[in-house]
C-alpha cells in the first residue's frame, strides 16, 4: 500500500517514515505547508525536506506556492485552539486531495509525531479529510519517537526551526508572555 505523507519539516519526517516503512508500506513524502511564515523560513524547511529527500532517493510532491493571504485569511480572528484546527485541516484536505488525484491509497502526517502539536486535533482533522476524499487516513501516535529523531536530525545537519510556523506562533515563542498580555488586554482581545 502507498501512503502520502504529509511532511512538515525534515526532523519530524524521519520518524514516521522508518515505521511506515517498517510496516511494509511504500511512503511518498509530500510538502505543503502555507503556514510557514515568513517566506525565508518556508524556503528553509522546503530546501531541508528537499535535500534530505533527493540525498536519500525518496519520492516526493512539493507544493512550493507560498499561500500567505489565503492561510491568514482562513486564521483570521481565530485563537488557539480553533486556529491550529483550521491549520490541520487545510494542510490535511490537501493532503487527501492530492492522494486521491494521484491514485495513493492513504494518506497520514508528520504531524503526529509531535508532542507540541494538538494530537487529538490532528486525528479528527485527518479523518474528516479521508471521509471527504474517500482516501485512507493513517493514524498512528508517534510521540516516543519525536526526541530521537530530532537528535538525529541535528546530527545530519538539517535545519531545526524554532517555532511551529505561523507568524502567531512566532511571537508567542519570541515575544516575552508579560508583553503580549498587556497588548492583549489593551486590544480587548483574549490571550490565546
Ligand atoms: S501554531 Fe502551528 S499548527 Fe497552530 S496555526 Fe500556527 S502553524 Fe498551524
Amino acid at each position: 500500500m502507498r501512503v502520502l505523507l504529509h511532511t512538515c519539516c525534515a526532523s519530524c519526517l524521519l520518524y514516521p517514515l522508518g515505521a511506515l516503512r517498517e510496516e511494509g508500506l511504500e511512503v511518498v513524502v509530500f510538502f505543503y505547508n502555507p503556514n510557514v511564515h515568513p517566506y525565508r523560513e518556508f524556503r528553509k524547511r522546503l530546501v531541508c525536506v528537499k535535500d534530505y529527500c533527493n540525498a536519500q532517493g525518496i519520492a516526493a510532491i512539493y507544493n512550493e506556492e507560498y499561500e500567505l493571504e489565503s492561510f491568514l485569511g482562513a486564521l483570521l480572528g481565530k485563537q488557539v485552539p480553533e486556529r491550529c484546527g483550521v491549520c490541520y485541516a487545510l494542510r490535511l484536505n490537501e493532503t487527501a486531495r492530492v492522494a486521491q488525484e494521484k491514485e495513493i491509497d492513504a494518506f497520514s502526517t508528520t504531524l503526529l509525531v509531535s508532542p507540541y502539536q494538538h494530537h487529538e486535533a490532528i486525528k479528527a482533522a485527518g479523518l474528516a479529510a479521508a471521509a471527504a476524499h474517500g482516501v485512507e487516513f493513517v493514524w498512528r501516535d508517534w510521540r516516543p519517537g519525536y526526541r530521537q529523531a530530532h537528535e538525529q536530525g541535528r546530527q545530519l545537519g538539517f535545519y531545526m526551526q524554532g517555532y511551529c510556523g505561523c507568524i502567531f506562533s512566532e511571537e508567542e515563542r519570541y515575544r516575552p508572555k508579560k508583553r503580549r498580555a498587556v497588548q492583549r488586554r489593551t486590544q480587548g482581545t483574549k490571550n490565546p
